[in-house]
């Protein structure tokens, strides 16, 4: 069973956690920023000073079957055996690969996580989801493999560019809405400018907490793992537009924009009180800036989220709403003229 340890003595913690097994190699796999910025926060422990370093590029072209060969490669030149360990040190993309990787060679070995994102930490370091794109398609290939351990800590993200940053952050709001009131309060209350690490490592694991709760109730995404959706729908949508307009946004930025949408229709479809929809929309209007996009786009947004892999038709887009904080409604639908009100409901109250 995977194991979310909050770091409070890095190098105690990661000690204690690989001496449980008897390894005959680590690996310690980092991208070519992890192994500047991260690495060195590690390099003294006992077992990092002996592992093996693998380095691969940075970016999501290189979530690749070419850089998983190369692990591979790396791992089976260099004595790599069903007894080994890897440990990755890095954001999503890494522990998605080097997780991955892990879960295939030699049939699988054994895996460590420490991720350095925002994102990694409260969202693709815990739940299983492994893997890398292929054929022009996003995760397209993977295994669902938990990693034997997470170690979080948030001295990683001092490095971290403030929009990283906030793009994890998202993930945390989401995280926050379906756990309580009480994290929900602590989440937009969080001084994003001034950062207190301290409280940011005690948010981050309550909010990995949440993740991991869910999955472990439902590996596989048969039933309540649909709720970590809520604000990915549209959200994804804002993302793939995006990218067609050639001005990226970070995933979590359109996962925010996705929460104001979803957080609209649950109040209209389930309720979801108005007092919290406000709150929550002045956060994110506080803090994510947006892109601009117009009535124009909304049916190839539409378009987008009919396509999206969650859903089990094209006709029907599956959404989760809340109730309330903490409420979760599964497999809901709205229609379409809803989904575009929550559209030019977020256009207005964020100004794009
Ligand atoms: P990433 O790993 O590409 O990291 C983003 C950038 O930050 C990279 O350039 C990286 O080198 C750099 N970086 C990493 N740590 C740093 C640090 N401490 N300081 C400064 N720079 C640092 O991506 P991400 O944003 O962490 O995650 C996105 C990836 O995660 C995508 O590939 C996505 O598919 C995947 N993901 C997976 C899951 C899952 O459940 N498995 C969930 C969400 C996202």
């Amino acid at each position: 069973m995977q194991k979310v340890i909050k770091a409070t003595n890095l190098d105690q913690n990661l000690s204690n956690v690989i001496s449980q097994h008897k390894f005959d190699k680590i690996f310690i796999l980092t991208d070519e920023h992890t192994e500047k910025l991260c690495y060195p926060l590690v390099a003294n422990n006992k077992y990092i000073a002996q592992a093996e370093k693998i380095v691969i590029p940075s970016g999501e072209k290189y979530k690749s079957i070419e850089t998983l060969s190369n692990i591979w490669m790396f791992l089976s030149q260099n004595d790599g055996t069903r007894h080994s360990l890897i440990i990755n040190l890095g954001g999503g993309l890494l522990t998605d690969i080097g997780g991955f990787a892990a879960a295939t060679f030699k049939r699988g070995i054994k895996c460590i996580n420490i991720p350095t994102t925002l994102l990694g930490a409260v969202d693709a370091a815990v739940g299983g989801k492994t893997g890398i794109n292929f054929n022009e398609l996003k995760n397209e290939i993977g295994a669902f493999a938990p990693a034997d351990a997470v170690l979080i800590d948030s001295v990683f993200f001092r490095s971290l560019d403030h929009k990283n940053l906030l793009s994890g952050y998202a993930e945390m709001l989401k995280h926050s809405l379906l756990d309580n009131q009480e994290e929900w309060k602590s989440i937009i209350s969080f001084d994003t400018e001034e950062i207190d690490y301290d409280k940011l490592k005690q948010l981050t694991v309550n909010s990995v907490l949440v993740k991991e709760r869910i999955v472990e109730e439902d590996p596989f995404e048969k039933g309540i793992r649909k709720a970590l959706n809520l604000g990915h729908t549209i959200g994804h949508a804002f993302e793939s537009l995006s990218h067609k307009k050639e001005k990226p946004i970070h995933h979590g930025y359109a996962v925010a924009w996705g929460i104001i949408c979803e957080l609209y229709l649950s109040n209209k479809y389930c309720g979801f009180p108005k007092d919290e929809l406000y709150k929550t929309v002045y956060f994110i209007k506080d803090n994510y800036e947006g892109f601009m996009f117009d009535c124009d786009d909304y049916e190839q947004l539409y378009e987008y989220m009919k396509h999206d892999k969650k859903n089990e038709s094209t006709e029907k887009i599956n959404f989760t709403f809340l109730s309330d904080i903490g409420k979760i409604e599964i497999n809901q639908s709205a229609t379409k003229e809803d989904i575009f009100e929550s559209i030019d409901f977020l256009r207005e109250s964020v100004g794009l």
